[in-house]
């Protein structure tokens, strides 16, 4: 059985990557289309085999409550937006998934997370990396102790932010619509990370940030952020994130007997792992799979089996308060215990 999915923003990520894995999928398929451009709409309806009627713009989505074919919204929209439209898609009765950052602050997630608790619906956050083979299988060597006891992580993530040239990132450099800088965009898949590597919540942030004011793109949002955590077994992690580099997205995960690297740990079609110990460096053939594919399913699983998703509201809410203790640790220049 296939559930119906709405998805709501047809932007960069929707179109290249979410709409395209959907024919990997063994229980979702694209049933509705929410867009503020018709002719795109169309376009995209009659590519996916979508009925132009279950088209929806941003101003009549709430009349889908009344669409039996749409079981599950996805909202892939600018993070400022996640909660309006998580909210919305509850009240209409809908099950929903929603992009990374969950949202620009705390009381916004625990909004989403009371509006679709109150409606009795699912909320997962879609943090992709969690399905992805090669992040499953390091998760798996380092809980089995293939790297003895663990010790530290490592993990950056960066690129190039181009709002004058790719039109996904012009929000990106806004606020209001971004919420932060790279640590919520990106910086996010360091700690998330540093939590799922680890198996723990951290007990206490660190961090400095660097942005140049005079470059336009760091007006309202940070550029350069390194983070410290502090996990409970003593683990620490030291994460950065950046918006003024060429990219990055590795992690490396050190025991006290071996080491473990992804680099590319977060991408979306390749990723290498590393493991060296005393004896050398060796490289484990793991199969790629096609991890936003594994998402889709997992959020029809839990909606057709009531199960709780592996990645619910409560998680990305974790990241957004983690987020926030790190912006304070920044500006004040001083530890902040979570
Ligand atoms: P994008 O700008 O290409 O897409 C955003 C869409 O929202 C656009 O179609 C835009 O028209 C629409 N939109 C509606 N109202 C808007 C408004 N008021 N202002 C701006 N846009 C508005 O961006 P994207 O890169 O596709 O990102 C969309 C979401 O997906 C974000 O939450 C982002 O964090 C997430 N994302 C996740 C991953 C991942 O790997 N999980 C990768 C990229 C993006």
């Amino acid at each position: 059985k296939k559930l119906g999915f709405a998805i709501v923003g047809l932007g960069k990520y929707a179109t290249e990557q979410m709409m395209p894995a959907f024919k990997d999928c063994k229980h979702a398929r694209i049933t509705a289309l929410v867009s503020g451009s018709p002719d795109k709409a169309r376009k995209l309806a009659a590519e996916y085999g979508v009925d132009a009627k279950n088209i929806y713009s941003y101003q009549n989505f709430d009349s889908i409550k009344d669409n039996p074919a749409v079981d599950v919204v996805y909202i892939v929209l600018p993070p400022g937006l996640h909660a309006e439209y998580t909210i919305r898609a509850a009240q209409a009765g809908k099950h929903v998934l929603c992009e990374k950052p969950m949202a620009n602050t705390p009381e916004e997630c625990q909004r989403m997370i009371e509006a679709c608790k109150k409606a009795g619906k699912k909320l997962m956050i879609a943090y992709r990396a969690q399905f992805e083979p090669f992040n499953l299988d390091a998760i798996e060597r380092i809980r089995k102790g293939e790297l003895g006891k663990l010790r530290m992580v490592t993990a950056d993530h960066g690129r190039q932010v181009q709002p004058d040239k790719d039109q996904a990132d012009t929000w990106r450099v806004q606020k209001k619509l971004a919420g932060g800088g790279s640590l919520m965009d990106i910086g996010i898949y360091s700690l998330n990370a540093a939590r799922y590597l680890t198996g723990e919540e951290p007990v206490e942030v660190t961090a400095q940030e660097y942005s140049d004011k005079s470059d336009p793109r760091f007006k309202e949002v940070e550029d350069v952020i390194h983070f410290t955590l502090r996990f409970p077994s003593g683990v620490l992690a030291s994460c950065t994130s950046a918006y003024s580099i060429e990219g990055v997205k590795r992690y490396r995960a050190y025991g006290d007997k071996a080491w473990l690297d992804l680099d590319p740990a977060t991408d979306y079609y390749k990723h290498q792992m590393k493991i060296g110990d005393k004896d050398g460096e060796r490289q484990p053939q793991i199969k790629e799979g096609n991890q936003f594919a594994a998402e889709l399913d997992h959020m029809a699983e839990c909606v057709m089996q009531n199960k709780t998703p592996k990645t619910p509201g409560e998680e990305g809410l974790r990241d957004i308060k983690l987020i926030m203790a790190i912006y304070e640790a920044a500006r004040k220049g001083k530890p902040v215990r979570v």
